[in-house]
């Protein structure tokens, strides 16, 4: 039968404040695929898709009645063509073939069973992961460089999670690193998760200036089990956060070196400070930069960078440094 909707839908805000939501939720079924959606657009650290999902979700739970034609979407607001899909997948099937992907995807499970409070890595706790990756790095070339990057490059005292750099000084030795890497923290006992992704990096091609672009060289997703005896300073005193370890997720990623402070400078962060530069080098200087390379498209010509430095004195920027990069 055919759906009465008795609060007309063109009048539905597209601010919450605007909206009156309570815990009756008659849109359950699409709320619950929405958060998996936005879960694991998190755990893989999409904050625009996450916030898309979270977005219609809070917009459906408004609804005093449930919606049972796509039509009735189509004038509700924060409804995107993605969220759009997944409701038709649900009227039609009464379920949503992509969530339930998702639900046995591997990452997504284990991200999921262990809880929060075991997740936030403090400085020290860095610091403590550094000196592990160090030591496996050294292990198996006495020259390679192990290079801090992320929010804590940027002086945070807490992230989400560590972010690494690894190179050699010798091309082309850099992505058999990562495995060996990989391998050396499993024999340790301490890889609780890895996701490697192998180089597909093209050096003719030109730069992506599209920042939400992954980039392509070898990486791996990690989370390592770290024991509390391993940190500096030990134990935090909240009774909440009695635990003997804690699961750091760590991200690594190996460019060739001639690449390096491209890839430093991209993964430094912020996220919206990577964003502007960008911008900046295509609007202002008609410049392509990601993070493998910087292309002047007057010139038609790459521009070579063996430090950070470099890369701001090309496109005519003062240096920032990265404790000033938290836009
Ligand atoms: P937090 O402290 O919460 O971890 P963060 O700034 O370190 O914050 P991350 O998500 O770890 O955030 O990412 C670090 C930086 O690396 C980002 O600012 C982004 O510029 C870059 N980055 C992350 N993942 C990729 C990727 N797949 N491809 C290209 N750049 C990426
Ligand atoms: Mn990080
Ligand atoms: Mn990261």
């Amino acid at each position: 039968p055919e759906a009465t909707t008795p609060t007309p839908v063109s009048t539905v805000s597209r601010y919450a404040c605007q909206r009156r939501t309570t815990t009756k939720n008659n849109n359950k079924i699409f709320t619950d695929a929405f958060e998996v959606l936005a879960e694991s657009h998190e755990f893989n650290d999409m904050e625009g898709p996450c916030l898309a999902f979270r977005r219609a979700a809070s917009v459906l739970k408004s609804l005093p009645w449930t919606v049972q034609n796509l039509r009735v979407t189509e004038d509700l607001p924060c409804l995107g063509e993605h969220t759009m899909c997944v409701i038709k997948e649900i009227l039609q099937h009464g379920r949503s073939f992509e969530v339930e992907k998702i639900l046995s995807n591997e990452r997504y499970q284990i991200l999921k069973v262990i809880p929060r409070s075991k997740w936030a890595v403090s400085k020290a706790e860095a610091q403590a992961l550094g000196n592990i990756i160090d030591e496996a790095v050294r292990a198996i070339t006495p020259d390679a460089v192990l290079t801090l990057t992320g929010g804590f490059r940027r002086g945070k005292d807490f992230g989400h999670d560590v972010d690494f750099i690894v190179t050699t000084p010798q091309l082309g030795k850099e992505e058999r690193l990562l495995t060996s890497v990989i391998d050396r923290l499993k024999q340790q006992g301490i890889l609780l998760y890895c996701e490697y992704q192998a180089s597909t990096f093209d050096e003719s091609k030109l730069p992506n200036h599209r920042f939400e672009a992954m980039d392509h060289f070898a990486k791996c997703f990690l989370i390592l089990r770290l024991e509390d005896s391993q940190v500096e300073g030990g134990l935090q005193t909240a009774e909440e956060n009695r635990r003997s370890w804690r699961a750091v997720r760590v991200d690594l990623v190996s460019p060739p070196v001639d690449r390096y402070a491209f890839t430093l400078l991209g993964w430094s962060g912020s996220r919206q400070f990577e964003r502007d530069l960008r911008r900046f080098a295509r609007m202002e200087r008609r410049m392509l930069l990601d993070n493998h390379a910087l292309y002047d498209k007057t010139k038609k010509e790459f521009l070579a960078a063996t430090t950070e430095k470099d890369i701001f004195t090309h496109l005519g920027l003062e240096y920032i440094e990265p404790w000033q990069r938290n836009a």
